[in-house]
Order: structure tokens, then C-alpha cells, then sequence
């Protein structure tokens, strides 16, 4: 006889582990998607964290910058963000070269524009400011779906058959029929799945360096505006530096090769930076920082029979827009379970081609990200990107063709394959490489008239 189709059946069991955006999204889109099929499901996510604790304790440990595409489906699922978790909205990117400073704005750029937010309630040290974490959020948001929330540290999983076991401290908390890693990359949780699931592997990390400098609302205001930094200043270990201002505080957020805190005190007393810093500004001597890992890859087989992986812990853009990405493959997750079944064969048509059109971007996403490391280490090259995107920002309602590519890279706003085909485009180079001769050609001819 053939065998019943694994399906979630009216009052199935599911079990999330992790409650990040991952996580949250899962429980939201399964919940959503049970009710219009006239289903009920005993949705329950495992989360050891408190968001409510300030410092890193309490906090997911990125630069929480939620993209504009993000904000804009989030708004269309019906979650809008409060202005107790938006910290700052962000309307342009100011880019920081050796060369000089431009600002880049872009056309595109809708009403709603990208938020910066705290993922935990703020920095060590911030009890009073009333900062809300935009991960409780989402978690308050997954409790009014009717996801319980249950606060224990998984340490134990087994597979038992059909059913999958969870455990806590020696104690079961539960059995289920469907089991989601929603556990991101930051702790060891992956490790244990590659030892009971077949195939499973978490995605490649490297670390990076977070911190957080208070310098009041006012000077934030007033100094960086309503703008991300982005700072590619040849420090050495260092690829690049973002900085977000986020209500009184700056996150700072490097990128290089195993940054350390010292990379971060550099970063502050370099001259591009100290022009931001209020004058007589010192480091002070602690402040609030993490070296958190962040993907740069994709997890092998994200999915096996009754359990699926999703967020940083299947597949996410490289270095960009992970909270979206972690929408994405949630809501991926969710449809194929509820709509396709629950068994491997149905996670490897319907879900796993969602992973696989991330992991291809991400591709294009490293070209280009080797290419803008290249081309910022090269000064004629660089100096000559930099006039270019300069002369189209006094324009920046005409065509910005550089000043887009460097907008989307940096905003996640577009996918990279789509930016790395316009930057491939023959006019684009041909007008580069033309700069790269015309510019200090120009300067010598001004200088030799002028002498
Ligand atoms: C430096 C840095 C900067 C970044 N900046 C941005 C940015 O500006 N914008 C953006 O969109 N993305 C950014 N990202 C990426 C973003 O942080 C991730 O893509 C996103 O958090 C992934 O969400 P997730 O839910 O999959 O995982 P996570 O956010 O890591 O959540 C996993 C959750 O699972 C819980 N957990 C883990 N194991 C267990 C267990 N065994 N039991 C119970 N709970 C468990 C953890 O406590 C955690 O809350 C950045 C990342 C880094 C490192």
C-alpha cells in the first residue's frame, strides 16, 4: 500500500528554534497561511534570549539597518514599524574615500526609506532611553499570530522516526511532526544539526566588529544627518567601515579580516572619522561591542525530511540585507510546508529554489564586492569613480548609472546579479576607463596653465 503524503495536518506540532527575524517571520507566514486554509497549527518557537536585556547579551549583534525593500513588504504584510524601534530613517548614502566625500541620494528612494533599528533594547548602558528591540517586536508580532513563545536554550535534538524530540537541560520540552532552524550562525546550535541531519551543513562565517559610541541626538543629528557612512579608507584589515546613527548612539560596524577592537579604536582616531567626532573627542574606555559572525556563503542541504532551515541558517545575501533574506526563505519555508508537505522531496522542489537563487546572486555580490575593493585600493581608478559619481550628484535626477550601482550594493536594494549586468554594460566601462585617462590628464593641463 502506498504510503500517506507527510502533510501538516489540522493541529500538527511545530517547533521553531530561534527567535530572530527567521524565526518570527516562520511562525507569522505559517500561522497566516494555516488560518486561510482553515487549519490550526500548535505553532511553538524556542528563543533563549531576553531582547529586553541591554548590551549584546541581549541583542542579535548587527548593524540593524532594515533595507527599503523591506520596510516596504513589511508594511504591505500589515507589520509597520513603530517609532519606538525605528531609531533613524535614512535617506542618503555618504560615501568616504581617501578622495574625498560625495553623497549619494537616489531618485528611488520611496516614502517609506530604510530604518535603522536595535535588535536587542540598546546598548549596554542605555536603561533609560526606552529603546524597543525590534526582534521582540517581531516576536510580540509571531505571539499575536498565536505562536507561543517559550524562553529555553534547545541543547538536545533527536530524531525518533517520524517524530523529532527537543530537549532543554536533560528535560523534553516536546515532541513535533515539523521541525524549523531558524538559529542563525552566531552560536553552536548548526553544529548539532550537522550530527543528526544527513547532509546538513551551516553556512561559512567570518567575524566582524560591532560597536556602539553614544553621542547624543543633537551632534548626530547635525554631523552625519540622515545618512549611512560608508568609509573605504585603506586601513589596513580593514575592507570597509559602515557607520549608523541610530537616536544617540553610532553603530559602528567593520568589515576586514578578523577585526579586533583595535581595528575599531583606529577606525576613530583616523582623520576621515575624527571630523564627525565632537572636538576633543576621546575613546572612551569601554563601550559596547561585539565581534559577531556573519555569512558568506549558504548552508548545504538547508532542508530533510520534516525539517527545514531558514534565515542565516539556510541562505542569505552576502553582506547585505539579511533580515530580508531571512524573510524570504521564512516565507519560502512556510508556503512549500503548508501548501506542498513536509517531506524531504517537497523542501528540495519547492523550497530549495528559493536558496539556490540567493546562493547565485551572492555570486554576482562577490564579484562585485572584489571589483569595489579593487577599484578603492587603485587610486587613478578610484579617484576617477570618485569624480564620476561626484559630477552625477549635482545632477542626480538625470541617468546616475555609477551612482546606482554603488546605491544598490551598499542598500541591498536591488539583487547583485541585476547590478553586476549594469555594471558590466560596455558604456560603463568604456566611460570608467576613459576617466581613468581624461581626469589626471585634465588636472595636468589646468596646472601646467595656471603655473
Ligand atoms: C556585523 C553584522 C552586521 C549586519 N548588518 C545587517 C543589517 O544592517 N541589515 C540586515 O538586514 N542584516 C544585517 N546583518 C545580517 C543579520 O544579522 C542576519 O542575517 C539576521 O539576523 C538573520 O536572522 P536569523 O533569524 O536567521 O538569525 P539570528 O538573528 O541570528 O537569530 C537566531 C536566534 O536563534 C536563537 N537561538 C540560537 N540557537 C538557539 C537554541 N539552541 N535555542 C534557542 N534559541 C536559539 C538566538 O538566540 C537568536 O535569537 C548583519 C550581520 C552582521 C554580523
Amino acid at each position: 500500500m502506498k504510503e500517506a503524503k507527510a502533510i501538516l495536518h489540522d493541529g500538527a506540532r511545530v517547533a521553531i528554534i530561534g527567535g530572530g527575524p527567521a524565526g518570527s517571520f516562520f511562525g507569522i507566514f505559517a500561522s497566516k497561511l494555516a488560518q486561510d486554509m482553515g487549519k490550526t497549527l500548535d505553532l511553538t518557537l524556542y528563543e533563549r534570549k531576553s531582547f529586553f536585556t541591554h548590551g549584546a547579551s541581549g541583542c542579535n549583534m548587527c548593524a540593524g539597518v532594515i533595507s527599503e525593500s523591506l520596510v516596504q513588504t513589511l508594511a504591505l504584510e500589515g507589520i509597520n514599524l513603530p517609532s519606538t524601534v525605528v531609531q533613524w530613517s535614512i535617506e542618503s548614502y555618504f560615501f568616504h574615500t581617501l578622495e574625498g566625500s560625495v553623497e549619494i541620494k537616489s531618485s528611488r528612494l520611496r516614502q517609506r526609506g530604510i530604518a535603522t533599528v536595535f535588535r536587542g533594547s540598546g546598548p549596554a548602558g542605555s536603561l533609560a532611553k526606552g529603546i524597543q528591540s525590534f526582534d521582540e517586536f517581531l516576536l510580540g508580532k509571531a505571539m499575536e499570530h498565536g505562536v507561543c513563545v517559550n524562553r529555553s536554550f534547545i541543547d538536545k535534538v533527536c530524531r525518533e522516526g517520524e517524530k523529532t524530540k527537543l530537549y532543554s537541560a536533560g528535560n523534553i520540552l516536546q515532541e513535533c511532526d515539523l521541525l524549523v532552524g531558524a538559529f542563525g550562525i552566531k552560536g553552536a546550535t548548526g553544529k548539532m544539526y550537522e550530527d543528526i541531519i544527513t547532509g546538513y551543513k551551516v553556512p561559512p562565517t567570518v567575524k566582524t566588529a560591532q560597536s556602539e559610541i553614544e553621542l547624543g541626538n543633537d551632534w548626530i543629528a547635525h554631523r552625519f544627518g540622515h545618512s549611512i557612512h560608508i568609509f573605504l579608507l585603506r586601513i589596513p584589515g580593514i575592507k570597509f567601515v559602515s557607520v549608523i546613527p541610530k537616536g544617540d548612539y553610532i553603530t559602528i560596524s567593520v568589515l576586514g579580516k578578523d577585526p579586533k577592537l583595535d581595528h575599531i579604536r583606529a577606525f576613530l582616531d583616523h582623520a576621515a572619522m575624527k571630523k564627525f567626532l565632537p572636538s576633543g573627542f576621546k575613546v572612551p574606555e569601554k563601550f559596547c561591542h561585539c565581534f559577531p559572525k556573519i555569512s558568506v556563503g549558504a548552508a548545504r542541504n538547508p532542508f530533510a525530511a520534516r525539517t527545514a532551515f531558514v534565515g542565516d541558517a539556510s541562505s542569505t545575501r552576502l553582506y547585505k540585507d539579511g533580515i530580508g533574506s531571512a524573510y524570504i526563505t521564512a516565507k519560502a519555508a512556510a508556503h512549500t510546508a503548508l501548501l506542498h508537505g513536509i517531506e524531504e522531496k517537497d523542501f528540495r522542489e519547492y523550497y530549495f529554489p528559493t536558496c539556490k537563487f540567493l546562493n547565485r546572486d551572492n555570486l554576482f555580490g562577490r564579484l562585485l564586492f572584489a571589483a569595489n575593493n579593487l577599484i578603492s585600493f587603485i587610486s587613478p581608478i578610484s579617484r576617477s569613480y570618485f569624480n564620476i559619481v561626484q559630477g552625477e550628484q549635482k545632477n542626480p535626477e538625470k541617468n546616475t548609472p555609477y551612482s546606482d550601482i554603488l546605491w544598490d550594493m551598499f542598500t541591498g536594494s536591488r539583487f547583485y546579479k541585476d547590478i553586476f549586468f549594469r555594471a558590466l554594460h560596455p558604456w560603463c566601462i568604456i566611460y570608467l576607463l576613459g576617466a581613468v585617462v581624461i581626469y589626471p590628464l585634465k588636472k595636468a593641463v589646468f596646472s601646467f596653465i595656471n603655473r
